[in-house]
């Protein structure tokens, strides 16, 4: 009722297009509504509901300023732009107004009041208005808040209105949860704050329970449905892959290790998640699985974001596969058409082990005779984890996905809660400590001055300079994707800034405290085959230190570098200042990370503050997740978090685990949804996070 082409056009925007949604579009925020109050009491910054009579109307073009009394104190009622049509206001009439209330040269008024003239004839004497909350609806220029209030009103007027509970009976008997009906009336109409909280909480538990539900099906679909590769693991293969690396495992290695052997052995196929921080030792647990799927005669691939960390992969991999039978392949972007041909001939028949490459030319390009195991490298990337298509015979590959970036648990749990998860805590034993500074620009050249000394004794430093814009920092991209030129331009511009702040940086350092000493400068505009040599060349400590754009931050290696200095590190996301300061701290020595901020907000400090305190991962993530709000932290608009219409993920952390423990509960009691409580579940998920979480074919 009330909505009309226009009203539907402009709910659509929204995104509202039934009386559903409409229903389920609640307040983001609550205004107190003081109620009847006399004009005395009125109070700055509050909503009120005042009955007085007009004293005077005074209509000046384009605004209506209207003077009210109480009997007692007096007020103005006002009205910026057109005069509102059909007001009773005239002199004598008693009228009931409801407005936000300010004060205005010493005067309270109230600002565009909704106004009814007082009827003391009426039957029913007008009762007053009782103090309540008063929702505050997302909303648009087209279509206002309280336009959006009235619309669901009328919508919860109707008589015999049904609103099914997707929930069955005996989860809110369980937690004592109003039912789903009640709980939107409350969320739109509250009667008190403890209500609306019961309200908000059971709505909050229903989304994540039924996002956790979405995850455990397609979970069980891979798990129970689908066909895998089981692979065997003997000691003794085990023993002959332990003995190709030059150092024990450590407990966190072997940790993830038996997470990983248990699936490999399983009919079933692996889809686990590993996480660690840089440097924690994660590419010799994937290169141990490799090597158990080469052992049973399989093939196995290990995919790089980019070229570069492609290359890197593939070099360790030689080291420790020296002398060894394992056949291997680089796929490179910058090695010519013949060998590549050649490469996928030998795949395809099966005269290959193991692959490196980048995604793009592993997953567009080849076709595999029997492939065992993929790897994915994402590195800093959270990354939808995406289910790769393979051109490969007989069934699913096991499927092992890296990250180096620490995802909070709740996080985790509403975007791979379909995954299993390992993690590496510690890193690897025998490295330095790494001590964070925040300084100010002021004190670059003293900071400058003072490496130089270190660097002259032997160490290396990065020095990051991000473009600084009106547009954000945060987001460089690997650049494989630009030489295809399938760059977005926007990504393309901000790289060529990032370029020209990284040559300033460049010159200013070597007119100035780095005089004489060798710095190389790397950036997204480089060749693969430029920015190779120039690594090379750092890695061979040819050069004192790399000035660079943010593309170090996709996981060089050089464990000689000791000194990290993020230039306009406040442009910068926690984790991903976690992930560039990730690039020392890798070798014995002590390591250096400087944060320069040009920023001198309380705010800013506290944010960097984080990085001085901990050099842990899950902490940092944390607080950034805390900070920054998921959306940001992920970083990405397809980083396949479900939208949450009143569920936190920052501050209703035990009503997701507890969501995630009783769905997947249901799901083990009643694996196909088929008794009748639960036949709203899919329906409800599927209107909910459908589209997000491609649950369509799921059950
Ligand atoms: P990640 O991929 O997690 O960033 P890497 O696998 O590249 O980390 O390992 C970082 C460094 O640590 C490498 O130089 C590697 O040789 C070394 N390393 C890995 N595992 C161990 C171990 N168990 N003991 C000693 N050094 C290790
Ligand atoms: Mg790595």
């Amino acid at each position: 009722k009330g909505v009309g082409p226009r009203r539907a056009a402009a709910l659509a925007e929204l995104n509202i297009h039934t009386t559903r949604d409409l229903l389920h579009h609640f307040p983001f925020r609550y205004e107190q509504d003081a109620g009847e109050i006399p004009i005395a009491d009125l109070t700055p910054g509050q909503t009120a509901t005042i009955r007085a009579v007009v004293t005077r109307v005074s209509r000046r073009q384009p605004g209506l300023r209207c003077t009210v009394t109480d009997g007692d104190d007096t007020c103005h009622l006002r009205w910026f732009r057109q005069p509102p049509r059909r007001l009773p206001l005239f002199r004598g009439a008693t009228i009931v107004a409801t407005g936000k209330v300010q004060i205005y040269q010493d005067q309270p008024e109230l600002i565009q009041p909704k106004t009814e003239l007082f009827d003391p004839d009426a039957d029913a004497p007008a009762k007053p208005r009782n103090a309540q909350q008063v929702g505050i609806y997302p909303s648009s220029a087209r279509i206002k808040s309280p336009t959006i209030r009235q619309l669901i009103k009328n919508i919860l007027a109707t008589p015999n209105l049904a609103i099914p509970d997707p929930l069955p009976p005996e989860l809110l008997r369980c937690h004592k949860f109003p039912d789903h009906a009640a709980a939107v009336r409350q969320m739109h109409i509250p009667t008190s704050e403890t209500q609306l909280d019961h309200a908000r909480r059971r709505l909050a538990y229903e989304e994540f329970f039924l996002i956790e539900l979405a995850l455990g099906l397609r979970r069980r679909k891979y798990h129970a449905l689908q066909a895998g590769q089981q692979l065997r693991l003997t000691a003794e293969m085990d023993q002959r892959i332990r003995a190709r690396f030059p150092f024990a495992l450590t407990d966190a290695q072997n940790d993830a290790l038996r997470d990983i052997a248990r699936d490999l052995t399983s009919p079933h196929s692996m889809t686990r998640l590993l996480q660690g921080d840089v440097g924690s030792g994660k590419t010799v647990v994937a290169l141990y699985a490799a090597l158990v799927a080469i052992a049973n005669h399989r093939q196995a691939a290990i995919m790089a974001p980019t070229d570069i960390l492609a290359r890197q992969h593939f070099n360790n991999i030689q080291t420790y596969l020296a002398n060894s039978r394992v056949r291997t392949c680089l796929l490179s972007g910058q090695s010519p058409r013949s060998t590549r041909s050649a490469d996928h001939a030998a795949i395809r028949a099966g005269q290959i082990d193991l692959v490196v490459g980048t995604q793009a030319l592993i997953q567009q390009a080849v076709t595999f005779k029997h492939l065992g195991l993929v790897v994915v490298d994402e590195q800093h990337k959270f990354g939808v984890i995406q289910r790769h298509q393979f051109r490969t015979k007989g069934p699913a590959p096991h499927y092992l996905v890296m990250t180096a970036t620490p995802i909070p648990r709740t996080l985790a749990m509403a975007v791979f809660g379909d995954l299993d998860v390992s993690i590496i805590k510690s890193p690897p034993p025998g490295r330095g400590r790494i001590t964070t500074r925040i300084v100010t620009p002021a004190r670059w050249s003293t900071v400058m001055t003072y490496v130089r000394r270190r660097l002259l004794a032997g160490e290396q430093a990065y020095v990051v300079c991000p473009q600084i814009g009106p547009e954000d920092a945060a987001d460089n991209q690997p650049t494989d994707n630009q030489r295809a030129g399938n760059q977005p331009a926007d990504t393309a511009t901000k790289s060529r800034r990032q370029l020209i702040a990284a040559r300033q940086t460049c010159r200013r350092l070597q007119v100035g405290p780095w005089k004489d000493l060798n710095v190389g400068l790397l950036h997204g505009s480089l060749t693969s085959a430029e920015k190779e040599q120039t690594i090379a060349d750092f890695r061979a400590n040819k050069l004192h230190a790399l000035v660079a754009t943010t593309v170090v931050e996709v996981g060089v290696d050089v464990p000689n570098a000791t000194i990290i200095i993020i230039d306009n590190a406040d442009h910068f996301g926690l984790s991903q200042l976690h992930q560039l300061r990730g690039r020392v701290g890798r070798g014995p020595t002590n390591s250096l990370c400087v944060l320069v901020s040009r920023s001198s907000s309380a705010a800013a400090a506290e944010r960097l503050g984080v990085m001085a305190q901990t050099t842990d991962g899950f902490r940092i993530a944390e607080a950034d997740l805390r900070q920054r709000g998921p959306g940001e932290l992920l970083g990405t608009r397809q980083h396949g978090l479900p939208e949450l219409r009143v569920g936190d993920l920052v501050n209703d952390f035990a009503l997701l685990d507890q969501a995630r423990a009783d769905a997947f509960d249901l799901i083990a009691r009643d694996p196909n949804l088929a008794h009748a409580e639960h036949q709203h579940l899919l329906p409800a998920a599927r209107a909910m996070f459908g589209h997000q979480l491609a649950l369509i074919d799921a059950g």
